[in-house]
């Protein structure tokens, strides 16, 4: 017989276990001898491999294939240098493999760890005692108790089971939710027995009691789990977007190499001439390390993102965060504190304060079907901490609980012994208890979901039919509260027969009262709201809850700041048309209230065909599809069930709203960073190609050799590159409409900027330090200099040089490509300045020191050199501080022209 066919108590027994679970030695004794709970990881790309691949990519393959030319050109035409300069790509394909790799050994490092920050966490008995673990310290023979959107940790065996649904779809591929309870089975298959739950699907509605039998490998999903593992990576839509893009740099520069070389030799240029100038045009325009460097910006960006209490899960939602347009919020626990406290109720007719009913103890008798209610009717479970009993669950129905007690004064628990769970979209929760009196169904929920079952109301001497009466003073009592923004409950019970088909008991009921509850909004959403607002991002609010409620939070909040929001609940949703919810959408201050689960995935639809990026919330099980179709959906760390997680892209560690806008502006820093770093790049590449048109067309001795620009590529542009790239968000980060989706990473105002401006300027500075070197050394117009003259190497060092003092000052123009240098930190960025200073520390090291020279055709320079260089570099900063001033003048005048 398998475990399955065995009764409970055989099934426990065949385990060694107890109904109160295992004891605490015990279970440290089953840890050694099974291990922990946990699938193995398929090992992923060797890192061997994965630092191969860095050398054979694309980029390196051009590369390779310059070296190996050089090398040839060497062996047919040997002492023109031809070998140095294979050596120099060499060390550039070894240099810059290295650089890729590390960044990318780094990126990944980075994500990883971020996995580690959202543990699974299972309600285990051990003892007797209800205790939160992590699934991985999970043992055969366990007790674990799981309900409504729990993952199952294990492979377990039910002991009890209430109205348990599970989704089996991860292991044995049915979609449909599956009913589960404790029978035993005459089943022959494990699977698809009825009381087994299986490890890596997840429980969608009620809850239940199980056994572990079978955990980490041994389970079914274990034993399938290298089958599922897919080892493909999946690349955002920003890489692949840079993938193409650098391919296209690429392409151009080989182009480019191949048309110069094609003009040099129409003008008789000699043979190996032209070959160098060919080559040098390739090595300038090859954008090396650009791909890994957004790689890491992204991971670095997901980093920043975790320790502001946003997880990110996909890196794709990074991007997409980064362009959102509308966040369609949760209420209670997102834009709320969710500590609730009851602090009114409506019991016989009359407004009370929880300490009324303290000082009246006649009312609490009269009313006790009321306070058994809060008391019993709730999915809480009691846990040790530290010696104390405390409940653990939904804050909502401990503060019942605990007014209950108040009131009540002694508690009196009964036993439950069914139930109806509760959803979103039935807004109420019934459990069945045997008391000394009978059978009572207990049920609280909204009280728009509870009326139509009642037929009767609690008197303080008894029960009276509901009267049409009656049922207005319950609404006017449930406007009122909720108009003061508290969440409004409804309390009914009913005597029963017996427990069986409890969801046909839901009938008959009387109604006992209402209580509100408090809810205060967190302090720092309202400041988060309005950093909304000036971002141009749209925040809807989508709830469960009554719309006064909602109405009243909203403005607490600042969400709702016209007279008449747009306040539309779920059964007037219903009847709105496809085109009329589109309208609606168009209302600056919209709620959407009294909704359920299936709305949301309407509302979010709906967004969607508006060319919304659409930013949602959720929790709960129901939550799931609207989290899938979402551009971000957003699942709660704290109050999530481990089902809505698993269908969200980013996970919010304090469930608050706050964290979605810190996390909005990271996404956006990210896009502008890599645009900073693009800028940065690409401008250097006009001063390394300039000197090479002027040697082949004005027919003037090379300025700039190819090892020079190799060093500027590969050695003194890095880290200042990957500094931009890894900048925090700027202060005016979130004072601009969303980036609209469409716009392209690099445009034609990237390149203008970088090519036609930048790097013009710097062409010119270094060109003009060439020159200067040149004339005051005596050199005239046409003079032919070769090889290794004095003043020519002076000369090319000036070149050199010149272009590395305007890329120190370019870092910081591309630093801050929207506001002045002036009114920015110039020195809040720890790589960039390490970068800096490294730069530094090699032209030094190039131009001063005997090994510099060597390897890199240099001479040292007099000072006057650099004199002659610096006032071309501040003159670079003073227009470029010029064309922002202009273009911000240019920019407010259009915005007053529209705005008039
Ligand atoms: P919210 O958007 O405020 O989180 P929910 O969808 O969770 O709303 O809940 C919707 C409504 O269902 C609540 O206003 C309340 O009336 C009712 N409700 C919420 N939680 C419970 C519960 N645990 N038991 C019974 N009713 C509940
Ligand atoms: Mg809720």
């Amino acid at each position: 017989m398998k475990i399955h066919q065995f009764s409970v108590d055989e099934a426990l027994a065949s385990l060694h276990s107890r109904h109160e679970g295992l004891s605490a030695a015990e279970v440290e004794h089953r840890l050694r001898e099974y291990g922990a709970n946990r699938v193995e990881q398929v090992q992923g790309e060797a890192l061997w491999l994965s630092f191969i691949r860095e050398f054979v990519h694309f980029f390196a393959l051009i590369l390779w294939i310059a070296a190996g030319l050089a090398f040839f050109a060497e062996s047919r035409h040997p002492g023109e240098g031809m070998a140095t300069l294979g050596y120099a790509i060499l060390g550039v394909i070894v240099v810059n493999g290295l650089f890729s790799f590390w960044q990318q050994y780094r990126a990944e490092r980075a994500i990883l760890a971020l996995q580690k920050l959202l543990p699974q966490h299972v309600k285990v008995l051990r003892d007797g005692k209800v205790g939160l673990i992590l699934a991985a310290d999970l043992v055969p023979g366990d007790v674990i108790l799981l309900q409504e959107g729990d993952n199952v940790p294990a492979d377990c065996r039910l002991l009890e089971a209430f109205s348990l649904r599970v989704n089996n779809a991860t292991v044995t591929g049915e979609s449909l939710p599956q009913a589960r309870d404790a029978v035993p089975s005459i089943e022959e298959n494990l699977e698809h027995s009825r009381n087994t739950l299986l490890a890596g699907t997840s429980a969608v509605s009620g809850e239940g009691r199980a056994v572990v039998f079978a955990t980490g490998m041994h389970t079914e999903f274990g034993k399938i789990a290298h089958l599922t593992q897919t080892a493909g990576k999946t690349r955002s839509p920003l890489q692949r977007e840079i993938a193409r893009l650098s391919r296209l740099i690429a392409i151009l520069a080989v182009t480019l190499g191949l048309a110069f070389f094609l003009i040099g030799s129409s003008m008789h240029m000699s043979f190996w001439d032209n070959f160098i100038f060919a080559i040098g045009i390739i090595v300038a325009n090859v954008p090396e390390g650009l791909l890994p460097t957004v790689t890491l910006s992204l991971a670095m960006a997901t980093q920043r993102m975790a320790r502001r209490n946003a997880l990110i899960r996909h890196l794709p939602s990074v991007e997409a965060l980064g362009s959102a347009t509308v966040i369609c919020t949760d209420k209670t626990g997102t834009l709320t504190e969710n500590r609730m406290a009851v602090s009114a109720l409506y019991l016989g007719e009359q407004l009370l304060t929880p300490t009324a009913v303290h000082r009246q103890p006649e009312l609490a008798q009269a009313y006790h079907r009321f306070f058994e209610d809060a008391l019993l009717c709730h999915n809480l479970k009691e846990t040790q901490l530290d010696g104390k009993w405390q409940l653990m669950g939904d804050p909502m129905e401990i503060a019942l609980v605990r007014m209950a007690k108040t009131c009540l004064g002694e508690i009196r628990g009964y036993p439950k012994i069914n139930e109806v769970p509760f959803d979103t979209d039935r807004k109420r929760l019934s459990t069945i208890h045997q008391t000394p009196t009978g059978v009572v169904l207990y049920c609280k929920g909204a009280l728009e979901a509870l009326l139509p079952l009642c037929t009767q109301i609690q008197t303080a001497t008894g029960t009276a039919p509901l009267t049409p009466d009656a049922r207005q003073d319950y609404l006017n009592a449930q406007e009122d509260m909720a108009g003061r923004g508290l969440r409004v409950l409804a309390f009914a019970w009913r005597m029963l027969e017996n427990s069986h088909n409890a969801p046909a008991q839901e009938r008959d009921l009387v109604l006992s009262g209402l209580v509100g509850l408090e809810d205060p909004p967190r302090p720092e959403v309202p400041e988060a709201i309005r950093k909304c607002r000036a971002a141009g991002i749209k925040v809807i609010m989508v709830t469960g809850d009554h719309p006064h409620t909602a109405q009243a939070i909203g403005r607490q909040i600042g969400q709702v700041q016209t007279d008449n929001p747009v306040v539309i609940t779920g059964a007037q949703l219903r009847r709105l048309s496809e085109i009329q919810l589109r309208f609606v959408l168009d209302a600056p201050d919209i709620i959407f209230a009294r909704v359920g689960a299936d709305q949301k995935m309407r509302i979010v639809t709906a967004l969607k065909k508006k060319k919304h990026v659409v930013a949602v919330t959720g929790d709960g099980v129901n939550d799931a599809p609207a989290l899938k179709i979402a551009d971000i959906g957003i699942a709660m760390g704290v109050g999530g069930t481990d089902v809505a997680k698993e269908a969200a892209d980013m996970i919010l560690l304090d469930d608050n709203f706050a964290s979605i806008v810190a996390a909005i502006e990271e996404g956006r820093a990210v896009y502008e960073n890599i645009r900073k770093f693009l800028t940065y790049i690409l401008t250097s590449n006009i001063p390394e190609i300039v000197p090479y048109l002027a040697f082949a067309l004005l027919k003037i001795p090379l300025p700039l050799t190819i090892i020079q620009i190799l060093a500027v590529d590969l050695g003194t542009d890095m880290l200042p590159a990957l500094g931009l790239g890894a900048a925090r968000p700027e202060p005016g980060n979130m004072a601009r409409p969303p980036r609209p989706r469409k716009e392209r990473l690099l445009d034609w105002r990237l390149l203008t900027r970088a090519y036609l401006f930048l790097g013009v300027m710097e062409a010119i500075v270094a060109m003009a330090a060439y020159f200067y070197v040149l004339y005051s050394g005596g050199w005239h117009w046409g003079e032919r200099l070769t090889g290794p003259e004095p003043l020519y190497l002076q000369a090319t060092t000036a070149c050199f040089s010149a272009i590395i003092v305007t890329q120190i000052v370019n870092v910081f123009l591309c630093k801050t490509p929207g506001r002045s240098v002036f009114g920015a930190p110039a020195f809040d960025n720890r790589i960039i300045l390490w970068g800096i200073l490294l730069e530094i520390v090699l032209v030094i090291v190039i131009d001063y020191t005997a090994w510099g020279n060597l390897v890199f055709g240099t001479m040292p320079l007099a000072p006057d050199v650099w004199l002659f260089i610096l006032p071309f570099a501040l003159a670079m900063l003073l227009l470029e501080e010029l064309r922002k001033f202009a273009v911000a003048k240019w920019k407010r005048w259009t915005g007053t022209l529209n705005a008039g």
